[in-house]
């Protein structure tokens, strides 16, 4: 897998997050890297899964797959976004992430 990834960043233009933000630290090329380091950095949750930068893409990478199983990995260290924490909290409290009851 490691050898798709490219750092074209091509897959930036397609990029919603990227595209209203204009950060690189929230671009699919920077997802990228951290996936192919290996590194679950808590950044990776500012992904909408939304797929639009397999559009066109060289990397061949299912971005949407890898970083779910990232994030399942971030979760499990401990090293979500606490904000995260909380929806989880109210979730199972309430049946939706902002606590309110039915
Ligand atoms: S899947 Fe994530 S990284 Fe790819 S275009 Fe959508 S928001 Fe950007």
């Amino acid at each position: 897998m490691k050898e798709h990834y490219t750092d074209s960043g091509m897959e930036n233009a397609h990029c919603p997050v990227f595209k209203a933000t204009r950060l690189e630290r929230v671009a699919p090329r920077t997802f990228l890297l951290l996936l192919k380091e290996g590194i679950n950095d808590p950044v990776l949750f500012n992904c909408t899964l939304c797929g639009a930068c397999t559009q066109d893409t060289v990397t061949g990478i299912d971005i949407q797959k890898e970083l779910k199983q990232a994030r399942i990995r971030i979760v499990n260290e401990g090293k979500e976004i606490p904000e995260f924490k909380e929806y989880a909290l109210a979730w199972k409290k309430t049946g939706n992430i902002y606590g309110v009851e039915e």
